[in-house]
């Protein structure tokens, strides 16, 4: 079949390597130079299939209202005259019922476990190298509250069959040495060893260059406008090439992998997504102390911060705004990050020349991605991965090739909760 892709973020570049890999003819559209460029491209680098908690929580909405207002708050929810983003804070705070909180979490942490085992054979099977450990997460935490409610996650998380193991605070300095400086303000942590960390940019322009060369195009620089469906089916796909010129593409499959922007394509055709962006931002640090600076991925409960050791570069990302597509990047919040990076690790790395970046992760109220079918026979999805599309990414590619070509992924009785 020829399967048009739609994004060469980590998502669809996973996906037409699967479907190149089912034997399809694949082309890839992507509006950027290159792939990776807009969310897969600087995120925090975790592959967390331990702590993939959705924010969507009775907890996660108490952290909300309490922030509202509050300009370097870790999340940031700005209300706008946008009838998406009103519909979708209400879905949210219907997610925050410990019902579906649990059925929530089930599918994500089914989705993230067999895309970690699919990121591991692919890493296997093409010897990319994108300064990947496998040294495990480790979450830690200086308030006694939150790290009580974090010993109760961890044992639900231990219930879905995670290895996320309660430590004390001696032990998450044994684990991380780097945070020996702040054993004081320390009340404990919680590790899962199985967990990674790795570069998605590195990764995924890797995966794109070995797709190119196993047959799959990529049309860069082009910009998808329209979906021309016909009857029951997706006819073609409009846009607009690298030349200014608008071009029809047929189809015999179309996968929408558009990350936050696959909600204005699919709304002509009757199909309304509940995504809408979550800011984020990142900085990246060059390391000068490398024994100051940690190797297991972290994560800083308090701030939402995540840290990912890549190479002689630690990358530090978090912070979640809603307030629409802008990605600029506002000097409060970034200097907030650096702030409490240079005090947790105060050595490690040449702060002053951080390089801040900002991507819009493709939110749904409940972290659930939409990875399938469509009311259109030959139209599939594959996007709305929020915070956890790296850890996610491969596992969905795989589970739409599988489908597009007519097969049952190994996770079907998931992607139908
Ligand atoms: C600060 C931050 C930290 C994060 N940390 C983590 C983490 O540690 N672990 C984790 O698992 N996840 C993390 N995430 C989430 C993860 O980065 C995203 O879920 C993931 O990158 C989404 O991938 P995607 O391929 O769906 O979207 P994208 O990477 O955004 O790809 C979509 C592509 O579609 C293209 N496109 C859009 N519209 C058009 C059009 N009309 N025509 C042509 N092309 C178009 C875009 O250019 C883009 O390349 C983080 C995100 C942020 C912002």
């Amino acid at each position: 079949m020829k399967v048009i892709v739609l994004g060469a973020g980590i998502v669809g570049t996973a996906s037409a390597w699967y479907l190149r890999a089912a034997g399809h003819d694949v082309t890839v559209i992507e509006r950027q130079p290159g792939p990776a460029q807009e969310t897969s491209f600087a995120n925090g680098c975790q592959i967390s299939v331990s702590h993939a908690e959705p924010w969507a929580t009775p907890a996660g909405l108490l952290k909300v209202m309490q922030a509202l207002g509050r300009e370097d708050a870790p999340l940031l929810f700005r209300l706008r005259a946008d009838p998406l983003q009103w519909r979708w804070c209400l879905q949210f705070v219907r997610e925050c019922a410990p019902g579906r909180v649990a059925a929530n979490l089930r599918r994500i942490v089914a989705l993230a476990d067999y895309s970690r085992r699919s990121l591991q054979a692919l890493r296997a099977e093409t010897g990319i190298a994108y300064d990947h450990l496998t040294r495990g997460i480790l979450h830690f935490y200086t308030d006694d509250k939150e790290f009580d409610r974090a010993c109760r996650a961890a044992a639900a998380m231990r219930d879905l069959g995670c290895p996320r193991m309660t430590v004390d605070a001696d032990d998450v300095v044994r684990i991380e040495p780097a945070l020996a400086p702040v054993r004081r303000k320390l009340v404990g942590g919680d590790f899962t060893a199985s967990d990674e960390s790795g570069d998605v940019y590195r990764f995924t322009t890797q995966l794109a260059a070995r797709g190119a060369t196993a047959g799959i195009r990529h049309l860069y620089n082009t910009t998808v406008t329209r979906l021309v469906p016909d009857g029951n089916a997706i006819r073609s796909v409009e846009m607009i090439d690298a030349d200014g010129r608008h071009r029809l593409m047929h189809a015999d499959a179309v996968v929408v992998a558009l990350g936050s922007f696959s909600v204005q394509l699919l709304a002509p055709l009757g199909i309304r997504l509940m995504i809408y962006p979550g800011k984020g931002y990142s900085a990246t640090y060059p390391i000068v102390d490398p024994d100051a600076a940690p190797t297991v991925s972290l994560t800083d409960d308090g701030h939402k911060l995540v840290f990912s050791r890549l190479g002689s570069r630690l990358r530090v990302a978090g912070t979640c705004e809603l307030n629409g597509y802008s990605r600029d990047l506002n000097s409060v919040r970034c200097a907030a990050i650096t702030r409490r990076v240079r005090a947790l690790f105060p050595g490690a790395c040449d702060y002053d020349a951080a390089t801040y970046w900002a991507g819009l992760r493709p939110l749904t109220p409940g972290n659930k991605a939409y990875v399938g079918r469509t009311r259109f026979a030959n139209l599939y999805l594959n996007t709305g991965h929020g915070t956890l599309g790296w850890t996610m990414g491969c596992g969905s590619g795989r589970a739409v090739a599988d489908i597009v070509s007519g097969r049952n992924p190994e996770i079907a009785h998931i992607l139908q909760k």
